[in-house]
């Protein structure tokens, strides 16, 4: 049984429920149409949020780390990642980006995309 979670913007919180991503999952459509019934999605988590209101990278922030060392002992092996890691000027965030590096870094697989973009 696949185990996996969901990345997303801690900003998007504002404005999402994450109605879109959880329902594609429900749906298995989309990035998640490949999964078996019994796929279990276990993490949901975000960023730690902007430079301007957390000035410590994700390498260094201790929310984050703790966020991965919590996905490796619970055997997460993909995470997918939200929409909003892109921005306006459709650029992925940088910081978004470096979770990304240190979740592949600890064996957790990346998917960029949950439901359609
Ligand atoms: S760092 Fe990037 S992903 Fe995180 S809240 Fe800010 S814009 Fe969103």
């Amino acid at each position: 049984m696949y185990k996996i979670g969901i990345l997303t913007c801690l900003d998007s919180n504002d404005v999402c429920a994450r109605v879109g991503c959880l329902s594609a999952f429900q749906n298995r459509t989309d990035f998640f149409k490949d999964y078996s019934e019994d796929t279990y999605l276990a993490a949901l988590m975000t960023c730690n949020g902007c430079k301007e209101t957390n000035p410590k990278e994700p390498f260094e922030d201790e929310g984050i780390l703790e966020k991965i060392d919590r996905l490796v002992s619970e055997q997460i092996h993909i995470i997918h990642v939200g929409v909003c890691r892109i921005d306006d000027e459709k650029k992925e965030c940088p910081r978004i980006t470096q979770i990304c590096e240190m979740l592949e870094e600890r064996g957790i697989k990346v998917i960029r995309g949950t439901h359609k973009e």
